[in-house]
């Protein structure tokens, strides 16, 4: 057994110290970004937010609702090849919509068969397992590199800088890092595992950078100003389930309790979700995710402008007129957990 006395933070820990700027309004921030893929040689060019793959937000219609705002989509793996094939083939096309796929031999054969149909029209893929650490993991990314060498390749999910670089050495044009953060998730209750998660971006971007790789933070935004500190911690791209949860867009229905409108939520390794795509929970296994009712909050666009706004705010304060110089500028204060539970980070 060994501790590491290293101290490790969370988004809660911390605050993004101002810094004089000569930017005069919110107007003037870009927080669109240009990147060119290390393995796909492919370019994107779009606002490096993510809603996550989960089936309530992982949906063809935030697809849409997010693409009119240069925003993305990983779509959820539970779609069927049909519906796959309509979505990619529609015109014009939605961008940047990643294809989410498991490690085992029926996930790959799916996606072989989507895209020999699909042709072009599938760019993104995101490789998502709960553990990024196993061996199985590694062998499936370097088969569909192989096979694929010009798909953008988002995978993970890890959280350490070592295993960063071995999955950008691999083929992972993106890597994605979080265990642990999720809103519905209940790893770090349920197996003690996890790693604070600015400290996993901090981490994880520095190492993916220095290959040329880039990373996408996943998971534990509660506020724009989680997403402000992810940015400004290092990552290139932000994915989010609860905060785009409870809207139109997402697949859940409306439950009316009290004369409250509420839509239901829950992680992809819930008993929910098991029972739902796995026929419940196998006997060697705990349910990892749990099941919560959100305030419907009905349009996504509302949503998206106030996390646009907060990231543009955040921006001003640093004096970063682009997202791009956002982490170059940002200087994180420790604020203790005592004055955050006292007077919350408003
Ligand atoms: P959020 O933005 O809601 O804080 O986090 C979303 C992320 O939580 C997802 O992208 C995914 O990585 C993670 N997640 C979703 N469902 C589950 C689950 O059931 N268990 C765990 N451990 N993580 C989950």
């Amino acid at each position: 057994m060994r501790i590491e006395q290293d101290v490790k933070l969370d988004f809660k820990d911390v605050l993004i110290r101002p810094k004089r700027s000569t930017l005069t309004s919110r107007a003037e921030v870009d927080i669109s970004r240009d990147f060119v893929f290390l393995h796909s040689r492919r370019k994107y060019r779009g606002i490096p937010i993510i809603a996550a793959n989960m089936d309530t937000t992982g949906t063809f219609e935030m697809a849409r609702a997010l693409a009119a705002h240069q925003l993305s989509v990983a779509l959820h793996k539970h779609h069927g090849e049909a519906e796959l094939l309509a979505f990619f083939a529609e015109q014009p096309p939605t961008p940047t919509a990643f294809y989410s796929m498991g490690i085992n031999q029926l996930d790959f054969d799916k996606f072989a068969r989507v895209k020999a149909l699909a042709g072009g029209s599938i760019e993104y893929v995101c490789v998502d397992v709960a553990n990024g650490y196993t061996k199985a993991f590694i062998h499936f990314i370097h088969k569909l590199r192989a096979a694929y060498p010009d798909i953008t390749i988002m995978a993970g999910n890890v959280v350490t800088g070592e295993m960063t670089e071995e999955l950008i050495l691999d083929g992972v044009d993106i890597v994605k890092v979080g265990i642990g953060p999720g809103s519905v998730c209940t790893t770090r209750s349920m197996s003690g595992v996890g790693y604070p998660q600015l400290s996993a971006i901090i981490e994880c971007a520095d190492a993916a950078h220095g290959l040329r790789g880039l990373i996408c933070a996943d998971g534990g935004c509660t506020s724009p100003g989680d997403l402000a500190k992810a940015f400004g911690a290092g990552a290139d791209f932000v994915m989010l389930g609860g905060m785009l949860a409870g809207h139109d867009e997402c697949d859940s229905e409306i439950i009316e309790q009290n004369g409250v409108r509420r839509m239901r939520f829950y992680g992809m390794s819930s008993r929910e979700a098991m029972e739902k795509y796995a026929g419940g929970v196998a006997e060697y296994r705990a349910a990892e995710g749990k099941d919560v009712l959100l305030d419907y909050r009905g349009p996504v666009e509302n949503t998206l402008q106030k996390i646009l706004g907060g990231v543009r705010s955040a921006c001003t304060y640093v004096g970063a007129r682009g997202l791009k110089e956002l982490s170059k500028r940002t200087t994180f204060i420790r604020v203790t957990q005592q004055l955050n539970e006292v007077f919350g980070q408003s």
